[in-house]
């Protein structure tokens, strides 16, 4: 699997922790695609071949401009084998998402569009600093559907503000296959850290997210979605193929300024000074990992996969249904989910 970093934004959200660069100059993209063309050439022998899934992710992928994206999409045929792709996914906001941006799009092969939506008041968009009106968000997703993607994901930030509607546009569930859905968390450094320091933005308190948390998956799960990790939601047959294999630790390849790569033992990452760094992960780090990214699923942990000594550990959490035990794992509840870093915590080594 190929993923593609795309570090840029035209301005920043004020929750946004991810290493992400204003755009200057007529020809920033060009160069860009340049070093990200010279990289690919470069590394491709790191990717067992053939490619299944393609990721753009960001930062903001479809800030690019359509002939950047097809020099992008030349590379990667030139690069790699691409005869058993079945997901090219591309992250978009909502405002770059043109009728004509999205036919070209298709013509170059994504087949899952990424939006993000966030949410569907243009008060808490304005207070995010997002660029899109509600009105974008939900034409982008009508525009998506009419040029025929039938595999559209929608991002959700819930946890914002006391009480507020969640996911009350029917007509924009009516058209996705799949939500991610993620509690607002408030980074160090970010304009929101300074927002709340001040008292100037006053966020709901844990019991006030975990009720949103649970009225979103009531909603979700009435539309006919069903989760299947704890921020992400899919109808049957619509789980997002890259980011699962993520969570099944798929070794990938990471291109462009801040990606990070993984060859099954060895994580890398370009830093933004062109600098590469590296961390070979010891036994307790990928059973720690192991831990972290079963329990965050639906699938769960496989039982045997826990440690001798270990199990009695996992006891509380069945007592009090955040686990449920069947077909040889420990699945997390929809309760249990919420408390799915706490548990792993509990075992790590
Ligand atoms: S668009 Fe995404 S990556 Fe860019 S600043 Fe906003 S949240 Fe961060």
């Amino acid at each position: 699997m190929v993923y593609i970093h795309v570090p840029f934004c035209h301005r920043k959200c004020t929750y946004c922790a991810f290493y992400s660069k204003p755009v200057r100059g007529a020809d920033f993209f060009d160069r860009y695609v340049d070093a990200l063309l010279e990289e690919m050439e470069r590394r491709k022998g790191e990717q067992n071949h053939p490619i299944k899934t393609i990721y753009f992710g960001g930062g903001t992928p479809s800030i690019l401009p359509i002939g950047g994206l097809q020099r992008i999409v030349d590379g990667l045929h030139r690069c790699f084998d691409l005869t058993a792709l079945d997901e090219t996914t591309i992250e978009a906001n909502p405002e770059d998402l043109t009728p004509e941006y999205l036919s070209t799009l298709a013509r170059l092969g994504f087949n899952r569009l990424s939006i993000g939506v966030q949410s569907l008041d243009d008060g808490v968009l304005r207070m995010l600093n997002r660029r899109h009106t509600a009105r974008q968000a939900m034409d982008a997703v009508e525009n998506a559907h009419r040029a025929g993607f039938g595999n559209i994901s929608v991002d959700f930030i819930y946890g914002i503000s006391e009480g507020v509607g969640i996911l009350d546009d029917l007509d924009v569930l009516e058209k996705v296959a799949h939500v991610s859905a993620y509690a607002l968390t408030v980074e160090p450094g970010t304009a929101l850290a300074v927002q709340v320091e001040q008292g100037r933005v006053v966020l709901p308190g844990d019991d006030e997210v975990a009720r949103q948390y649970h009225a979103l998956h009531e909603r979700l799960e009435a539309e006919g979605f069903r989760q299947y990790e704890v921020s992400n939601y899919a109808r049957p047959g619509f789980e997002s193929r890259h980011n699962s294999r993520y969570w099944d630790r798929t070794p990938y390849l990471g291109l462009g300024p801040g990606a990070h790569s993984f060859d099954g033992k060895k994580r890398t990452w370009n830093n933004p000074d062109g600098s590469v760094g590296e961390e070979i992960l010891t036994a307790a780090d990928a059973y720690n990992e192991m831990l972290m990214t079963s329990l965050r699923t639906v699938r769960g942990l496989p039982v045997d996969d826990v440690r001798d000594g270990q199990k009695e550990k996992l006891q509380p959490y069945l007592d009090c249904s955040w686990l449920v035990v069947g077909d040889g794992r420990y699945h997390p509840t929809t309760e249990g989910l919420l408390h799915a870093d706490g548990m792993a915590a509990a075992l790590f080594v």
